[in-house]
């Protein structure tokens, strides 16, 4: 098991007005008053990471972007790069989510290409990979996403901080989430790849779970091998139940 402190990250995908920064608002003062064991991070849509940051600078929860290109500035209509990330106040960026390989193609280069550009901005990248259905059914669940790991990081991501998310595709939104036994399978796989292309660093990063995590099944999710914290999608919507499963790790 990682060392470092485990995270929980709310992806709110493309979801969230500046009257939703109230909520997040919520959430902090649920937690200043102790240092939580556990980073709690908010990857909310870009138009809002500038207004958060600053609202809840020093509140203890971090912020993070979904995406970025890998190039720091140029002719790119409509993207954003690492640097401007940075500078509107993330600290994370989650990478190589289902959504982006499914809806705008990203491949494995891709989303290694990106990590070198958040590294270079110093950003910390959470990097997704997960099998669809077809691929758990046929059994090559820990063959699709060692191939991804292995494709996805790049070298230059040796003892560098950054996290590893596991994300089935079809649990994302589903309702339906993997078995304890088969969440440990594919952790304890990805452990396996990160040792072998980091060497001892690679016992360093958390291996996050992502899909369905709701305040009733995180207890059992954060029971299985090798799970440093999740990376939460619509349950981080509401900071009820983000709270509830921060509070069960
Ligand atoms: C996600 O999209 O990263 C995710 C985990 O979504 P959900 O929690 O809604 O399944």
């Amino acid at each position: 098991m990682s060392h470092v402190r485990p995270l929980i990250a709310g992806n709110w995908k493309m979801n969230g007005l500046s009257a939703d920064v109230d909520s997040i608002a919520d959430l902090a003062a649920r937690f200043e008053e102790r240092v939580p064991a556990t980073r709690v991070a908010i990857c909310p849509p870009a138009t809002l990471l500038m207004e958060m940051s600053r609202r809840l600078a020093g509140r203890g929860v971090e912020f993070g972007a979904q995406d970025c290109r890998m190039e720091s500035a140029g002719a790119f209509t409509g993207d954003l790069s690492p640097e401007m990330l940075a500078d509107a106040g993330a600290h994370l960026v989650i990478l190589g989510h289902s959504e982006r390989r499914a809806y705008h193609r990203e491949t494995d280069a891709d989303v290694a290409a990106k990590v070198g550009g958040a590294l270079r901005a110093g950003l910390e990248p959470i990097v997704c990979v997960g099998e669809d259905e077809s691929q758990r059914d046929a059994g090559r669940a820990v063959e699709v996403v060692t191939s991804q790991v292995r494709g996805s990081l790049p070298s230059a991501l040796g003892g560098k901080p950054f996290c590893v998310a596991y994300e089935p595709v079809w649990a994302i939104g589903s309702g339906r989430t993997p078995t304890v036994d088969q969440i440990s399978e594919v952790h304890r796989a990805i452990r396996r790849e990160l040792l072998e292309l980091f060497g001892e660093s690679g016992r360093q990063p958390p291996i996050l779970y992502g899909g369905s995590v709701k305040p009733q099944n995180a207890g059992e999710v954060f029971s299985a091998a090798e799970v440093g914290g999740a990376l939460v999608g619509g349950a981080s919507l509401l900071a009820r139940d983000f709270g509830a499963i921060i509070e069960a790790f």
